[in-house]
């Protein structure tokens, strides 16, 4: 049977260093505060930011909560963010996704400061070797990591071309030499594409999409879908079961990626506000 890959060890690890890294700043007089800002009242939505605004309180980071009404205005939005860029005393800005269908997202998360931007979704076409990265797909390369598996020289797979998880994976794929195909939903044949990967990352959002003749013998698989079975419990898109035996390293759904992402945006948040003090502090 492949190795489990869990989530929660390896991101309790990366917040006992966050935690430290933030005791050491706020010891500096550094400012070190996450603005979080929800529009209207997603569900989910409201959980994720909740569990931030938990992480943040629990690593030692100051966070703020903005949420505002789903009839909130392009411009007003614009303004907050603009606020929050000339507030010193914050250094990270996060607005939650999605956004209300009226608000462009992405003139939205453009006008971050991108030396606060801790979820990192300005940097994606450009991406260098010290930016912030996305969370999710920075999370699931410390998994990889974690595993002492190299990513250079490998096939890597991306299922899913989202601009939060499936493009930046690929990106950050491609910046660790790995071999790179990034496959939607107009791939054809998806089984003969995801039999090449040496490295099979899914993120879809369809359960059992990917069934054990599409995956090659001894391949490391990512799955970080979320979805729900006929019962209601969490399940992701990889046919689990079946693939354990066929794969060295396969993460579970739940409790694989999941942990990873919330632990990087800290990571993110406690980076962006060593850098912006560095800045203001030169040596
Ligand atoms: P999106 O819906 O934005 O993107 C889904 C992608 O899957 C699209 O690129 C789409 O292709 C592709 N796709 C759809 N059907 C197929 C198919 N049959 N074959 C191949 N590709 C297909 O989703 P997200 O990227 O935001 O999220 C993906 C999943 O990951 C969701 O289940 C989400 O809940 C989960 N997630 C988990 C996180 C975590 O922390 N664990 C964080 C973020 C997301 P096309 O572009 O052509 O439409």
């Amino acid at each position: 049977m492949g190795v489990i890959v869990k989530g929660k060890p390896v991101a309790d690890a990366l917040l006992a260093r966050v935690q430290a890294d933030a005791r050491m700043l706020v010891e500096k007089g550094a400012p070190l505060c996450l603005a979080v800002i929800l529009v209207g009242d997603d569900a989910a939505s409201q959980i994720y930011v909740g569990k931030k605004h938990e992480t943040c309180a629990k690593v030692g980071i100051e966070s703020r909560m903005y949420h505002l009404p789903a009839t909130t205005s392009q411009e007003s939005l614009l303004d907050l963010i603009q606020t929050l860029n000339e507030d010193k005393k914050v250094t990270g800005i996060l607005v939650q996704l999605p956004l209300p269908a009226h608000i462009h997202a992405r003139q939205i998360l453009r006008s971050i400061d991108t030396h606060k931007d801790v979820d990192a979704f300005s940097m994606l076409l450009d991406m260098s070797g010290d930016d912030l990265v996305p969370c999710t797909a920075g999370g699931i390369l410390e998994l990889i990591h974690s595993t002492g598996v190299q990513v250079a020289g490998k096939n890597c797979v991306v299922v899913g071309r989202s601009n939060i998880v499936g493009k930046p994976m690929a990106m950050l794929l491609l910046q660790e030499n790995g071999t790179v195909t990034i496959c939607h939903s107009g791939t054809v044949d998806l089984g003969e594409k995801t039999k090449q990967a040496d490295i099979l990352i899914v993120a879809v959002g369809k359960k059992k999409l990917i069934t054990a003749d599409m995956v090659k013998d001894g391949a490391f698989v990512v799955d970080i879908g979320m979805n729900r079975d006929g019962e209601g419990k969490l399940c992701g898109d990889v046919d689990f079961e079946a693939i354990k035996d066929k794969a060295s390293y396969i993460t579970p759904v739940p409790g694989g990626v999941g942990p990873m992402t919330i632990a990087m945006l800290m990571v993110n948040t406690v980076e962006a506000a060593k850098r912006q003090f560095a800045a203001a502090h030169p040596e």
